[in-house]
């Protein structure tokens, strides 16, 4: 099969042929159709993350080993399966859980396997979807698609995933206001569920005038420009002076998180969801006063990814696809992403 593999970071992936895996036991080996190209992959390509301050965080330190095929946002189709799989049948179209876990640590116990202490995702950890090929270790980890669309379904195993996650840690306690800091790709996708799935009145923030009135097409209640000083103020206003239940921030810089706190009610929910990154200073005593709490939230576990699926197979959410490439145009596919010349997702089809 033919795969796009990272040989060592910063170096262009290299096409190779290697031996198509053989499935066994529970394992499935997957015709891929279709992988969405995301910035994670850009991380692994770069060997790591930059942390600000001249901090790099190296992946080889987090267990990645090259050479990898990136591509953990995987739709194919079932080619062949082991002896001990059921439930599934040769042909079938589905969406790859990519979130592994070992299956033993406290999370992995509850079914969060995205959280896991030893995490094995593939297109990370293990080979993953850049390929003709991808082997899925055990059958559980594959979602019917049952009529979603193949390219826009890649998105639904990560930052799709990761919008309802955030979105259902913010639908505690019967919220009435929601508020969503962040109008880009992940965050619009967290104006469509919190529509979707929660009773509240959605607030979405965001310095961009035209992406505001795309969030309010797609259901927001009340926009606000954050470059405006007072938006602090209005929205207190919106939310009858106490303030939002809670406040999902898809940005997650300081100023961001500043804004998030300062329009906080007492028992509120600050959900911090982006990776821009920095960091902020917390005046302390407010946060036992006001009992607010401040979670995180990453992907998301099967479960979600099956409710999100059928989200998308009834409408409710439309992921959008901007660009499609073949598996020889790897290198350009990521060359692209990282000039910022993709709008909304783009994806390969092998
Ligand atoms: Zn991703
Ligand atoms: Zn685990």
């Amino acid at each position: 099969m033919k795969s796009a593999r990272i040989t060592e970071p910063n170096e262009p992936l290299t096409i190779s042929d290697i031996e198509t895996p053989r499935p066994h036991d529970t394992q499935v080996l997957i015709r891929v159709k279709s992988v969405g190209v995301c910035h994670s992959d850009l991380h692994l390509w770069e060997g790591g993350y930059d942390l600000g301050d001249g901090q790099f965080m190296k992946v080889t330190d987090r267990g990645v080993k090259y050479p990898v095929t990136p591509g953990h946002e995987i739709v194919g189709t079932v080619e062949e399966m082991g002896d001990g799989v059921s439930g599934i049948a040769k042909g079938d179209k589905v969406l790859v859980f990519p979130w592994i876990g070992c299956g033993k640590c406290p999370a992995c116990k509850v079914g969060d396997e995205n959280l896991c202490d030893t995490p094995r995702s593939i297109g990370v950890f293990q080979d993953g979807g850049y390929s003709d090929y991808v082997l899925v270790s055990h059958f559980r980890y594959l979602a019917k698609l049952d009529g979603v669309d193949s390219d826009a379904a890649t998105s639904l195993a990560c930052s799709g995933l990761t919008a309802y996650t955030a979105i259902k840690k913010s639908n505690q306690n019967s919220p009435e206001f929601i508020v969503i800091i962040g109008a880009g790709g992940l965050g619009l996708m967290g104006v469509q569920v919190a529509k979707a799935v929660t009773d509240a009145k959605v607030i979405c923030i965001d310095l961009d005038d035209q992406k505001l009135e795309t969030a309010k097409k797609m259901g927001a209640d009340f926009v606000f420009n954050s470059k405006d000083p007072k938006t602090d103020q209005k929205i207190m206003s919106v939310c009858n002076d106490k303030g939002a239940d809670s406040v999902v921030d898809f940005v997650n810089a300081p100023p961001t998180v500043k804004l998030g706190l300062a329009i906080l009610r007492k028992r509120g929910n600050l959900v911090l969801v982006g990776l821009f990154g920095g960091s902020v200073e917390l005046s302390l005593v407010t946060i036992p006063l006001k009992s607010i709490i401040i979670q995180g939230a990453y992907t998301g576990n099967y479960n979600d990814m099956v409710e999100l699926l059928d989200l998308a197979r009834k409408g409710t959410i439309n992921p959008v696809i901007s660009k499609r490439y073949s598996l020889d145009e790897a290198n350009t596919a990521l060359e692209d992403l990282k000039a910022r010349k993709i709008i909304g997702r783009a994806v390969i089809n092998p």
